[in-house]
């Protein structure tokens, strides 16, 4: 028997790690590019307005971001307490209003589209920007009524209107009633065209179904990102109805603009300069 014993050391105490914090320390600081495969500190891509600065591939941005990137500071925004009324009381996995209460969460906004009032080269502009991660940013009520209300408010101030499409069409959420919004828009764009107030359409990826089929195609410029993915039903239908192979890069915007679809591509971080210049050249 030894006289001096010798302690076992102590386990030093470790912090159970939490599954949730580790997530975010790891996961989601690096991307990869779809256009070259590249791996992209998010951080830079997020610094050059989600552009890959090896490809240039244009990515998803979102509502605020756009906004952000076309005005020149600070802008108001409208119509924040507009709520769908559920006309259909619609039920899919789950019940509509459920899906739209947690989408409002998630997102901060009242729904797929903000309405906002700002600048763009110090010219006052109504700005409608879509938002496609609120249920695919599909046109329903609320949005077919903001795009309305935006329209009335630069008929009644003269002042030029530019709508950011990026949607995958109506909403099936609330069958008929987003339907008639393509009717109710196009009709109040008719009054802006009346009142010769120039309006400019802004095609992202995606702008399909619905939205392409109203008030994205009737800007008296419609002009798209690079890359963006536009038309009206998607490629498989179309394969399937007229029994023919697609072209290469069909609906994509490039395509379109070769075919008299579209007026202009417009890379985004040269966006807000050719609206400036265009509404230059329309108002003054
Ligand atoms: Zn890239």
């Amino acid at each position: 028997m030894s006289w001096f014993k010798k302690e076992a050391p102590k386990p030093e105490k470790v912090a159970p790690i939490n599954e949730a914090t580790k997530k975010i320390r790891t996961e989601g600081l690096w991307l990869k590019c779809d256009g070259c495969r590249q791996i992209i500190w998010k951080k830079d891509l997020e610094s050059n307005w989600n552009v890959c600065p090896k490809c240039s591939a244009h990515m998803r941005m979102d509502a605020a971001a756009r906004l952000r990137l076309l005005f020149d500071g600070d802008y108001e925004t409208f119509d924040t307490a507009l709520r769908s009324s559920d006309p259909l009381d619609f039920f899919d996995s789950k019940p509509y209003r459920e899906r739209l209460d947690g989408m409002r969460a998630s997102t901060s906004l009242c729904d797929a589209m903000i309405s906002a009032s700002g600048t763009i080269g110090g010219r006052p502009v109504n700005i409608c920007s879509m938002e496609a991660r609120f249920i695919g940013g599909s046109m329903g009520c609320v949005v077919g009524e903001m795009i309305t209300r935006s329209i009335e408010r630069s008929i009644s101030r003269r002042i030029p209107l530019v709508i950011v499409s990026a949607s995958g069409g109506a909403r099936m959420q609330e069958g008929a009633v987003s339907l008639m919004q393509m009717a109710k828009i196009s009709a109040a764009l008719m009054r802006l065209d009346e009142a010769r107030i120039p309006y400019v359409s802004v095609l992202t990826d995606p702008t399909t179904g619905g939205v392409t089929a109203s008030y994205a195609m009737l800007g008296d410029l419609n002009i798209a990102e690079p890359g963006a993915l536009i038309g009206f039903a998607g490629p498989r239908v179309i394969e399937q109805t007229i029994r023919q192979k697609l072209p290469e890069g069909f609906q994509r915007s490039e395509f379109l603009l070769k075919h008299g679809m579209l007026d202009a591509v417009v890379p985004r971080l040269e966006m807000k300069s050719y609206i400036a210049t265009a509404l230059r050249f329309f108002v003054d």
